[in-house]
């Protein structure tokens, strides 16, 4: 049988708009408040702070992988099929993401679009993807917009250009 592997057009980036969490605690609050089948982002980029008050610096940065890539996410209705949801965990309409958060984002976005043998088994990157990356990396509410949807998330502090610029940096 043929393996027919998903196709990713896009990159959505979120926020948790908490302020703090990571994989294991948003797959609970996705699974057992909500009924989903699973966590709804594919990437959870954390903050130091897993639970609430108390800072790990050893986890602020840390990327976690939530639902395998390969699968739909739940994370952008209409758009979940051919796109990869990485969220970072903040609240980006009160406070800006930690610059190891955006740092982390940047690298695992560049190794997910590059050809990576351990990503390519299981996902196939589509070539504009590939080749302007600038024009195919976009927060929830960017992608809403196209589809005459709206939503804050990622949050107006959430510096996508930058992140856009930084990407195309580093793959091209
Ligand atoms: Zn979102």
């Amino acid at each position: 049988m043929q393996n027919k592997k998903r196709l990713i057009r896009d990159i959505i980036i979120h926020h948790t708009a908490s302020s703090f969490g990571d994989v294991e605690s948003i797959r609970d609050w996705h699974v057992n408040g909500r009924g989903w089948s699973d966590v709804a982002y594919h990437v959870v980029i954390l903050n130091g702070y897993k639970q609430k008050r108390k800072f790990n610096p050893y986890d602020l940065g840390k990327v976690q992988l939530g639902r395998p890539i390969n699968q739909i996410g739940a994370h952008t209705m209409g758009r979940n099929f051919d796109t990869i949801g990485i969220a970072l965990v903040g609240n980006f309409m009160k406070n800006h993401p930690y610059p190891a958060q955006l740092s982390s984002l940047i690298e695992f976005v560049s190794i997910l679009i590059k050809s990576n043998p351990v990503f390519e088994s299981v996902i196939t990157i589509d070539q504009y993807l590939r080749e302007k990356p600038s024009e195919h990396i976009y927060t929830h509410g960017e992608i809403f917009s196209k589809m005459n949807k709206y939503t804050s998330c990622a949050g107006i502090s959430f510096p996508i250009d930058e992140v856009r610029e930084r990407i195309s940096r580093l793959i091209l």
